[in-house]
């Protein structure tokens, strides 16, 4: 069995952009529309002779569970609970939002080791949101950008314990 590391965060931070990089396959829709990734999605990735499984989940969203945001969360939490790690996305150049402390809060809580991933940060753009992310209380974020490939070597190091 390979290691399996969850992809995580609210909708539109980069998820499926990311397992896209990783997996190296269009298997996930990547849609301008936040929460379009609404099936749980597995591939195989390879980082740098790094070789794991990667699930791309949906938007997590705070809602009642019979709702459709809510079944996404549910999923969410399926997923950290299968996986060895969950890599936990947020968008460097918005920020945090409360969604992402909400998240945040709910991660800190599981027993999953998490990996802090500001997204994004191609140039220097996100400096401040990788800053403020240190409240999150989940340890140092790393920076990258999954549509630019920027920051993958950065993600091989904080991957490569939990693999
Ligand atoms: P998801 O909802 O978390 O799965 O997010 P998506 O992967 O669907 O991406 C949402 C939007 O962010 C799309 O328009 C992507 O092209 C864009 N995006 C993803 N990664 C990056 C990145 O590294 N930099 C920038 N500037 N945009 C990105
Ligand atoms: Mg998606």
């Amino acid at each position: 069995r390979l290691p399996v590391i969850a992809i995580v965060g609210r909708p539109n931070v980069g998820k499926s952009t990311l397992f896209n990089r990783l997996v190296g396959k269009k298997l996930a829709l990547v849609d301008d529309m936040p929460g379009v990734t609404r099936d749980r999605r597995e591939g195989d990735a390879h980082l740098f002779g790094l070789d794991f499984r990667v699930i791309d989940t949906a938007g997590y969203e705070e809602d009642d569970a019979a709702t459709l945001p809510g079944r996404m969360r549910q999923q969410t939490e399926r997923a950290v609970a299968d996986a060895d790690a969950a890599l936990f996305l947020f968008d460097a150049r918005v920020g945090l939002t409360p969604l992402d402390e909400e998240i945040a809060r709910w991660l800190r809580g599981t027993d999953r080791p998490v990996v802090l991933v500001g997204n994004k940060a191609e140039g220097r753009a996100g400096e401040a949101g990788l800053y403020e992310s240190f409240s999150l209380g989940l340890g140092e974020p790393i920076a990258i950008s999954a549509e630019h490939g920027e920051g993958m070597a950065d993600l091989f190091g904080v991957l490569q314990p939990h693999i």
